[in-house]
């Protein structure tokens, strides 16, 4: 470093991409100063994630962006759109994974499952991450991270003109990607399925409009399977453009490369990828030779399935491809790495604010690292299925449906009071019925003549719901987070403020009329109380103060 001035903020983001900006975001959304630093001179350039699933987008809701990001896709992509299979655009449907994004959707959410490009998200995330008053910086990078007791020195350069400087910061978010220089530094390893294809995506536009080739079939995503490659498609609304991953090739014009993979009948696509080539791979992918067809890009990247072994070390956290890198295969890259981002600004804002004890950031790890396993899981167990049966299906999970694995997933921590009985990674949201882990179920309430979702309510502090008799518990919350300075919001439902519908809430929750729960302000249920007990201000003055991690609170 040359003597470059040096800043303090609070939290540091390494990384401006998806995750980064989604952590500076959130982190804004609860007050804290951020800065975040990304090498790139601006957001992503191309389109890779593009299927995001409705947790994320019930999380986009509560920043505000539902609108924006529902408006967006709309321009690229048809609502509702499908994920099939097809030997090509024009040949036969082999299967049909969801013949309608959202069908069923709406009995669990208030929102939808999205395609959205990435290229296209990203800049809607930034003006909102702006707008609240984040710091972002482009063209510049993070050389080195040195940790103390009190904090982390971040030496940052800037790439166009080569200064450096220093940032002090008390947390780092490390949201810098598969190859993530942090989680080398800090010499956190990987474990899972490691390497599965050296693959390619064609960015390509059509002179034709390729959508009659669907015929009847819902636009979305297409899998490709043919004797020629393995892949798939994602074709925006225009029908002429769009790009094709391809995962895997029979190359028999290449016996070096065949030789090189002797276990695998599939080839490796990315090494000496030509336009040629690309052309001929497209073609074949569409079912129409001599189509005509522009290739704007060929990008390639490698299809890996691990995991961190950590995802904390010290004041720094790893978050979204830094730890974990999943095939595209059911779109959960950039989905698990912004719900990781969202559980972790809360957690970090309250301790920034001394208002959680110091255990609270260490179940950052202890909720994320299995959701994430299992997430990568999951989508190696896609991959088999629907890319490359060839690898069999002893080494992968049994599939776990797309619902249990959007909303089920549940944390088992101590910033959870668990209830007596099991606790499975994952269950079906009908399942859930407002059990302590879980992803606080939705339902519609009437708020003054307007209608609005219960999770509508969750996002910024503590949210304690009751039921129409638990006035009790209403009025105990209120007194124990006034006297812990827990940020907290009380609502009976059935009462003035929020008229409840019939009995569906009290079903939703599993509690009785007298009952209710507190909801975290990532909107997982953290506490619940089945029905009215005795002393209800000491019971949640407890809870509270163990969700919390706080030493107050060990009995
Ligand atoms: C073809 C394809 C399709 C996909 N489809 C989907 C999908 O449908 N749904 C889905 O959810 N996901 C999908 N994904 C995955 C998704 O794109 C990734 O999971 C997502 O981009 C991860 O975001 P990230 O911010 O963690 O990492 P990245 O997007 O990799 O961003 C990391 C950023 O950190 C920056 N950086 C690295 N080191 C430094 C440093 N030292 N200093 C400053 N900056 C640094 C990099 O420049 C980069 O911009 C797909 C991926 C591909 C390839």
């Amino acid at each position: 470093m040359d003597g470059g001035a040096s800043e303090d903020v609070p939290v540091l983001i390494v990384g401006g991409s998806l995750v980064g900006l989604s952590a500076a975001l959130f982190l804004r959304w609860h007050g804290i100063d951020v800065l975040a630093v990304e090498r790139h001179a601006g957001t992503a350039i191309n389109a890779r994630a593009g299927h995001f699933h409705l947790r994320t987008v019930e999380i986009l809701r509560s920043a505000g962006l539902e609108e924006a990001v529902r408006r967006k896709s709309e321009e690229q992509y048809p609502p509702d759109g499908g994920i099939n299979n097809v030997e090509s655009l024009a040949g036969r449907e082999i299967a049909n994974y969801f013949p309608n994004l959202n069908a069923g959707v709406d009995e669990f959410s208030p929102t939808v499952r999205l395609f959205i490009n990435q290229d296209a998200l990203e800049p809607i995330l930034r003006a909102r991450a702006e707008e609240l008053g984040a710091r972002l910086r482009y063209q510049t990078e993070c050389a080195s991270l040195e940790q103390d007791a009190d904090g982390v020195t971040a030496v940052i350069g800037d790439l166009a003109s080569g200064a450096q400087s220093s940032v002090r910061a008390k947390y780092v978010i490390a949201a810098d990607g598969n190859r993530s220089p942090t989680r080398e530094r800090l010499g956190i390893g990987m474990h899972g399925h490691g390497l599965l294809s050296n693959s390619i995506t064609i960015y390509f536009h059509a002179e034709a409009d390729l959508g009659p080739l669907l015929r009847d079939r819902n636009q979305g995503v297409h899998y490709v399977t043919n004797p020629l490659m393995r892949g798939f498609f994602r074709l925006d609304r225009s029908g002429n453009a769009g790009f094709l991953v391809v995962n895997l090739v029979r190359d028999t014009t290449r016996p070096e490369i065949m030789a090189a993979y002797p276990s695998a009948p599939w080839a490796n696509v990315a090494e000496g990828i030509t336009q040629q080539r690309a052309l001929e791979l497209l073609r074949a992918a569409i079912g129409v030779p001599d189509i005509p067809v522009v290739i704007e890009d060929i990008a390639t990247w490698q299809a890996v399935a691990d995991v961190a072994d950590r995802f904390q070390d010290g004041r720094v956290f790893l978050a979204g491809d830094a730890a974990h890198v999943v095939p595209p295969n059911g779109g959960y890259g950039g989905n698990t790495g912004v719900q990781d981002a969202h559980n972790l600004a809360w957690k970090l804002a309250l301790t920034l604010t001394g208002v959680a004890g110091p255990g609270l950031l260490e179940t950052y790890d202890a909720e994320r690292r299995p959701v994430g396993e299992l997430t990568v899981e999951q989508a190696f167990t896609r991959y088999v299925t629907r890319v490359a049966p060839y690898l069999g299906t002893e080494g992968a999970q049994p599939l776990v449906d797309d619902f249990s694995m959007e909303i089920g997933y549940r944390y088992n921590s101590p910033a959870v009071a668990l209830e007596p009985g099991s606790h499975p990674l994952h269950e079906h949201p009908r399942q859930a019925r407002g059990r302590p882990g879980g992803r606080a179920p939705h339902v519609f309430l009437d708020r003054g003549g307007t209608r609005v979702s219960t999770l509508d309510l969750f996002g910024r502090n503590f949210v304690l719901l009751a039921g129409p008799d638990g006035r009790a518990w209403h009025a105990a919350a209120l007194a124990a987070a006034g006297e812990l300075g827990v940020p907290l919001e009380a609502h009976v439902v059935g009462g003035a403020d929020l008229a409840g519908a019939g009995d569906s809430f009290l079903e939703a929750y599993g509690i009785s009329p007298s009952g209710a729960v507190v909801v975290r302000p990532d909107g997982f249920v953290g506490w619940r109380g089945v029905e009215a007990a005795d002393a209800p201000e000491a019971i949640l003055r407890q809870a509270l103060q163990s969700l919390l991690c706080r030493s107050d609170g060990k009995p």
